[in-house]
């Protein structure tokens, strides 16, 4: 099959050290694989979304050297890349799931319904729902509807050992409904959760390999789940270290950590970042794709 990758930022902040070296990695892979590489703009969570990111990021990631053959500036075949435009596509997948009885309704009102929206990150994973609205019996399930406006959760099936091989750190397994639980699919703001969006959007754009960060790890077993359920083809996941600063803290957006507009602006050079990495990686036991 030809590869194709993605890049999937979301526009919620500067880009950082970080995400430059995962995004630099999907550069590398696809073009390896002599394969395409794609763009597409995270933008759900509307609240903290902004044009300004959207254009940083473009710019920042052009900056580094990254190229991409499809996405929201260059257009595509498989447009729009904005997932904010992609809405009756995620509703098709939540419509498909309410009639196989693998989702309800659900009117607890906990942080992961607030963070659902983003891809969770460091220190941002949910604790396993307790069941307060999951329903006792399968039957209850299936074709459930909702007279007011609720937030949908994915039952997990209890006790399941779930596992996949990652290409960079190998074999990962998660047992459901004991290292996570039932998680949200839609808000009852009638918005689909990141999980969701981006296990329809990886199938829908032909995605062969996801390449992102190491804390994203947990989100694949919930992907894994809802792409069996709704019959999605499932990409391979290549989950990247995370990059640390000099204390061993992991960087985020939120910490205001290094950011690249930051580092351009003192005068750090791409070609200065992107040797450290090759270097860097060439001598760590991450597996990357031959050098053209
Ligand atoms: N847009 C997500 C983020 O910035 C990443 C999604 C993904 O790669 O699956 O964290």
């Amino acid at each position: 099959m030809h590869y194709r990758g993605r890049l999937a930022p979301s526009p919620t902040g500067y880009l950082h050290l970080g995400h430059a070296r995962t995004f630099w990695i999907a550069h590398e892979r696809a073009k390896a694989r002599s394969g395409a590489l794609l763009l597409r703009n995270d933008d759900l969570d509307a609240g903290r979304s902004r044009p300004e990111f959207v254009r940083a990021m473009l710019e920042d990631l052009r900056w580094l050297g990254l190229h991409w053959s499809e996405g929201p500036d260059v257009g595509g075949p498989f447009g729009p890349y904005d997932q904010s435009a992609r809405l009756p596509l995620y509703r098709q997948a939540f419509e498909a799931l309410r009639q196989a009885g693998a989702i309800y309704p659900c009117s607890c009102s906990r942080q992961d319904v607030v963070r659902a929206l983003s891809a969770p990150h460091v220190g941002e994973e949910e604790p396993v729902y307790p069941g307060t609205c999951r329903p006792r019996h399968d039957d209850a399930l299936r074709n459930m509807e909702s007279s007011k406006p609720r937030h949908w959760r994915f039952r997990v099936p209890d006790g399941e050992r779930l596992g996949f091989e990652d290409g960079a750190v190998g074999r990962c397994e998660q047992v459901s409904g004991a290292d996570f639980g039932d998680f949200i699919v839609w808000r009852k703001d009638d918005l689909p959760s990141y999980q969701l969006a981006c296990i329809v959007d990886d199938a829908a754009m032909g995605i062969t390999e996801v390449v992102r960060g190491a804390d994203l790890i947990a989100s694949t077993f919930r992907q894994i789940l809802l792409a069996r359920t709704l019959s999605l083809p499932l990409p391979s996941f290549f989950h990247c270290p995370l990059v640390t600063d000099s204390q061993g803290t992991r960087l985020s957006k939120r910490d205001g950590a290094t950011s690249l507009r930051a580092l351009r602006a003192q005068g750090c050079r791409a070609e200065d970042l992107r040797a450290g990495w090759r270097r860097d990686i060439t001598s760590t036991p991450v597996p990357l794709p031959p050098s053209e």
